[in-house]
């Protein structure tokens, strides 16, 4: 048997016993000899492993350790039997360095893994009523998308003497919570609708129609900077839920809206109207990327990055395996 014949546990070989290492998912025959399976089942399996970082690893990470390994195998240091580990090095941070490439490059692991192992999205609602279930949540860690508003609504209890054109349009307010200044007017207006949050000191709607039409109107017209909105309740559940996962990323960290308007920022701080049109856009393009996709496709294509990688790491002396070694397992 050679290593070539080795497989990923993602493509077993016909009615081969295999032995399952948990760490790395990879299933080894049993009938190879000590070295063999030693081999395949320290070389990495794909290209985040051959650089010893996570898929989710930042660019800058992914370079620091991509110039540590050429570092290391270079054949002016290694000499000649680096030369195809350096190759290999080129072209995985060729891929990895390029956001599209990395993309197709992620989704195919994805695709590729087995089912059990495959991140089971939450399903994504496509109710757009403008009442849900559910209490205000804080989000506290990134979450995936789930379609559904963070706020809470009471749309259906407005009395009718409170509603308005905004509540025939299934209007909800939201509040941008980079542009407010804290001053407490909306609170003051419509208490059962707006609250200061304890983390980040800023306004949001803890209630969707906590208050009367009348008083939801003064509130988005007195706001002294202007940073309440009227939107959908599609707009809501994307706008409120890239508000959540900036304050997750920036710690509830905000700069003081005023310090730009005083030249303090070289930035303008965060639009999240403009963050949810880059979400949308995203989520649309990734659904494109999946229908292009198939498994059958993605488990091909990782095969064949993992046989490269092996053949290259069978071909390492046994000095130079054991100084990349440390590197790939960090
Ligand atoms: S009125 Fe505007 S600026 Fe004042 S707390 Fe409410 S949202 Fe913030």
């Amino acid at each position: 048997m050679t290593l070539q014949n080795v497989k990923m546990g993602l493509m077993p070989t016909g009615d081969q016993k295999f032995r399952r290492d948990v760490s790395r998912s990879l299933e080894v025959p049993i009938h190879l000899d000590d070295e063999e399976v030693s081999l395949a089942k320290s070389a990495p399996k794909n290209l985040y492993e051959l650089f010893g970082t996570s898929a989710t690893a930042d660019e800058k990470d992914i370079k620091k350790k991509y110039y540590d390994l050429q570092k290391l195998c270079h054949p002016d240091v290694a000499g000649p039997e680096g030369e195809e580990m350096c190759i290999l090095l080129n072209d995985a941070w060729e891929l990895l360095s390029d956001p599209e490439k990395r993309k197709d490059y992620d989704a195919q692991i994805e695709l590729a893994k087995p089912a059990a192992l495959m991140k089971v999205a939450p399903e994504v609602s496509t109710d757009l009523a403008p009442t849900w279930k559910g209490a205000r949540k804080t989000l506290k860690h990134h979450s995936d998308y789930t379609g559904i508003p963070l706020s809470r609504s009471k749309w259906t209890q407005v009395p009718p003497e409170d509603r308005g054109e905004k509540h025939a349009q299934e209007k909800m307010v939201f509040v941008d919570e980079w542009a407010c200044i804290c001053c407490r007017n909306c609170c003051d207006v419509a208490p059962q609708t707006f609250c200061i949050q304890n983390d980040n000191g800023r306004a949001n709607v803890y209630t969707q129609w906590g208050n009367s039409e009348e008083y939801l109107d003064y509130a988005v017209a007195s706001c002294p900077v202007d940073c309440i909105y009227w939107v959908s309740r599609e707009e809501l559940q994307v706008l409120e839920y890239v508000t959540a996962e900036k304050m997750v990323e920036e710690k509830g960290q905000l700069p003081c809206p005023l310090s730009f308007m005083q030249g303090m920022l070289n930035e303008p701080p965060n639009d999240p109207f403009a963050e949810a049109n880059r979400f949308k856009a995203k989520r649309e393009e990734d659904e494109r990327r999946k229908q292009l996709a198939s498994k059958d496709d993605a488990t091909a294509k990782m095969e064949v990055w993992f046989q490269r990688i092996l053949k290259v790491f069978e071909n390492l002396s046994e000095k130079l395996r054991r100084s990349v070694m440390p590197y790939i397992q960090k």
